[in-house]
């Protein structure tokens, strides 16, 4: 398990020593979301493919704000992040009838992260007998689809799916006022 959050980090970082400035930041400012794989815009998060994933249709959730630590997060941030979690688990199922899923952030260099100064959620679909193929394998990823594929999939399922990434309703007491 100690290597599950491993492989995927070195592109990142190879990426990052070009000089390009944050990969997230400028995901976050792209005016074209297909060409860095932003599949869904939330209000203070976004979400984007991997390009090199661990699996078919690893996500990663990333606040908007460059931020490298959950304590840095603000409520409505947080709160966001993990209902947009709960939308990108029933669009990964619909779209791979996936067995299950890893969810995962690298918090410091120490932990693995590729992108120490802007922390975001992995989450990755798993399928039964996966891991006993990538203990084969090692590093080498397994990616049985095309991105682009992923990319239309994963976008289609989101965008129809409102709602995940909306305010909470308000409890009854506070919608109908204090008597
Ligand atoms: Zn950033």
């Amino acid at each position: 398990m100690q290597n599950l959050f491993t492989p995927w980090r070195y592109a990142y970082l190879s990426g990052a020593r070009k000089g390009r400035g944050c990969l997230f930041c400028r995901a976050r400012d792209a005016a074209d979301d297909a060409s860095l794989l932003v599949v869904r815009r939330g209000t203070h998060n976004f979400v984007i493919l991997n390009r090199y994933p661990y699996n078919s249709g690893h996500l990663m959730i990333v606040p908007n704000r460059h931020i490298g630590s959950l304590a840095r997060g603000r409520p409505e941030e947080l709160h966001e992040m993990m209902s947009l979690a709960r939308l990108c688990e029933r669009a990964l199922q619909a779209a791979y009838r996936m067995d299950g899923m890893n969810l995962g952030m690298n918090l410091g260099s120490s932990a693995g992260a590729g992108v120490l100064e802007h922390f975001h959620l992995h989450l990755v679909p798993r399928w039964a007998g996966d891991t006993n193929f990538m203990t084969v394998v090692g590093k080498t990823r397994v990616t049985p689809e095309l991105l682009e594929d992923t990319y239309r999939k994963l976008h289609r399922l989101l965008a129809e799916r409102r709602g995940g990434a909306r305010k909470p309703r308000a409890p009854r007491r506070l919608r109908e006022g204090r008597r």
